[in-house]
């Protein structure tokens, strides 16, 4: 068989390292590679470089790289719920305490505001809506030349109070039980007109402590029982 030329095996050798020849060209390619360096360097290099991906490994990759971004996308779903939950209870909780703790003061009025006195108890009651809570003190004030005894006392509501607790409370007839204790030197009962809570909140948080200023109190407050 006359001697096949290195051209002519280059030009198969695609075609056999495809394995799309017959066993007799394969054969014959395999025989010259074995005495040919050159064609075998030729068969070496495009054997291992012009390696294309096959389908199944594209495929392999793509899945792969898939699963990582829908991990990455549950995980920032997972983020953002935890946010907006966290989101959620700030808002909550924030628009709780703006509910509970902005005080407004309740006015003086005789017919929901009642100092009863049964035995050496002397007390005071709310006869409304919406109360929520009470701020009391007690202390002493130089009135007409003497010390007396006097207690100031006064009701608020919250917006929690004026609109959500109506939802769920009933309503009581009456509420904010104020009780002065037994206090057979009481003088003086003064509810307050002004915001009470305020004022003896801002005589503790000064530094030193301010001394409440009865003067400053009684005068901004209607005397409602007396001795
Ligand atoms: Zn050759």
């Amino acid at each position: 068989m006359k001697k096949i030329s290195c051209n002519v095996i280059r030009d198969i050798l695609p075609l056999y390292l495809d394995d799309a020849v017959s066993g007799d060209t394969k054969e014959l390619v395999e025989e010259h590679l074995e005495i040919c360096d050159a064609c075998r360097m030729e068969a070496d290099i495009l054997g291992s470089n012009i390696t294309l991906p096959t389908n199944r490994d594209v495929k392999f990759s793509d899945a792969k790289a898939l699963k990582r971004l829908k991990g990455r996308f549950l995980r920032k779903k997972v983020v953002v719920s935890v946010l907006s939950i966290a989101a959620a209870i700030a808002v909550m909780t924030g628009t709780y305490a703006i509910m509970t703790l902005k005080k407004t003061y309740i006015p003086y009025d005789s017919t929901k505001i009642r100092i009863k006195k049964e035995d050496r108890q002397i007390y005071a009651s709310y006869h409304g809506d919406n109360l929520a809570g009470t701020v009391l003190v007690h202390t002493t004030a130089a009135i007409d030349g003497e010390e007396e005894d006097v207690m100031i006392f006064g009701y608020y509501e919250t917006p929690w109070s004026k609109y959500i607790e109506p939802i769920f409370k009933q309503f009581q007839d009456e509420s904010g039980i104020c009780g002065f204790g037994d206090w057979p030197e009481l003088d003086r009962i003064y509810y307050a007109e002004f915001d009470l809570d305020s004022y003896l909140d801002s005589c503790s948080a000064s530094t030193p402590p301010k001394e409440w200023d009865s003067e400053y109190m009684i005068e901004r407050s209607e005397l409602v029982w007396s001795r």
